[in-house]
């Protein structure tokens, strides 16, 4: 399969959508129907999700496989290395090589809820900057190197100008481009990549959209993850929080409006966190892409 940077070369926009492991055997049966249906919508890859919000992490490599296997898109494993040591990483990075997947997304995660006073000790990464510089000496050129940035500032790290420069080691380290964390006002992701331009990072800087389908789940999320529920997000989306359809339509719309505004301002493409479902991505999709 392709390595992201070479699809890079080909295409100035990718398209692309983030899947999670579902935790039972019923969900996934229902996803291998929705990877059905997002390849339909040629993508040009699909990333899945490691250990996040408790999920499966067995399954992540098992399903990129499946993608690339019978649907022929490229996938990227994420790859969080929180509670694994060096040894185990590196054990994990040649089973994925094995397996033909030529991309990962390097990460850090976090603690989970059980053991959230996780520490990293001297056979451990601290940072996912330590993580891209092991896979690049133990791996050479194979992975494509994809790494996680933070319009708004990290969770733990809210000084957006430090936040920048710990991406840039991530870059310098062997990334290879970068995904943001979900946002809604376009501003800070346009204000981020100026930030790293000027800190000299030239790396492609796709931006993370989610569709909005839940208000209330979608503010609970937002807590968790830092991005900020902006107050034209409020006006819309408050008044209709109850009825799913008006969401839904509200939802599509407003993507559809931001994606449109991130491509018009020089953005490289979109990375849609799906939720695992097909709809409303689809809609968005055939208004925007180029
Ligand atoms: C696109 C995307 C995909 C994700 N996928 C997953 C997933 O599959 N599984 C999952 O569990 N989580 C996932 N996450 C969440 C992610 O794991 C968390 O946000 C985590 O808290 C940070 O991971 P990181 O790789 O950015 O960490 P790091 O880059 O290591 O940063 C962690 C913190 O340390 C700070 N920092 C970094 N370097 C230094 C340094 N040298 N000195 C001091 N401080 C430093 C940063 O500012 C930040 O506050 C994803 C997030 C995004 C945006």
């Amino acid at each position: 399969m392709t390595k992201i940077t070479d699809i890079f070369e080909q295409k100035p926009h990718t398209f692309s959508f983030e899947l999670f492991p579902p935790k039972t055997d019923e969900g996934y049966q229902k996803l291998l129907e929705t990877i059905k249906a997002l390849a339909g919508l040629k993508p040009d890859f699909i990333s899945v999700t490691y250990g996040a919000g408790g999920g499966s992490r067995d399954k992540t490599f098992d399903i990129v496989q499946h993608i690339q296997d019978k649907h022929k898109i490229t996938g990227v494993a994420h790859l969080t290395c929180v509670l694994h040591n060096k040894n185990e990483i590196k054990n994990i990075l040649a089973d994925i090589k094995n397996r033909g997947i030529k991309n990962v997304l390097a990460l850090r995660g976090d603690p989970p809820k059980e053991n959230p006073d996780w520490q990293p000790g001297k056979d451990n990464f601290r940072y996912s900057s330590e993580l891209c510089a092991f896979i690049r000496k133990n791996f050479g050129e194979h992975f494509g190197i994809g790494v996680a940035g933070f319009p708004e500032g990290h969770l733990l790290c809210q000084d957006r100008d430090r936040d920048a420069q710990f991406l840039k080691i991530k870059i310098d380290n062997g990334a290879d481009f970068v995904i943001t964390q979900l946002f809604f006002d376009n501003k800070n992701y346009f204000d981020y990549v100026a930030r790293l331009r000027k800190l000299g990072v030239k790396a492609r800087v796709l931006p993370g959209i989610i569709p909005i389908t839940d208000y209330q789940g979608l503010v609970r999320f937002c807590g968790l993850c830092g991005a900020t529920v902006t107050a034209e997000l409020k006006k819309i989306f408050e008044p209709i929080q109850n009825d799913k359809e008006a969401t839904l339509k509200a939802g599509i719309d407003f993507a559809v409006r931001q994606c449109q505004e991130l491509l018009a301002g020089g953005a490289p493409g979109l990375h849609f966190y799906t939720l695992n479902k097909s709809t409303p991505v689809d809609t968005i999709l055939n208004q925007v892409r180029r």
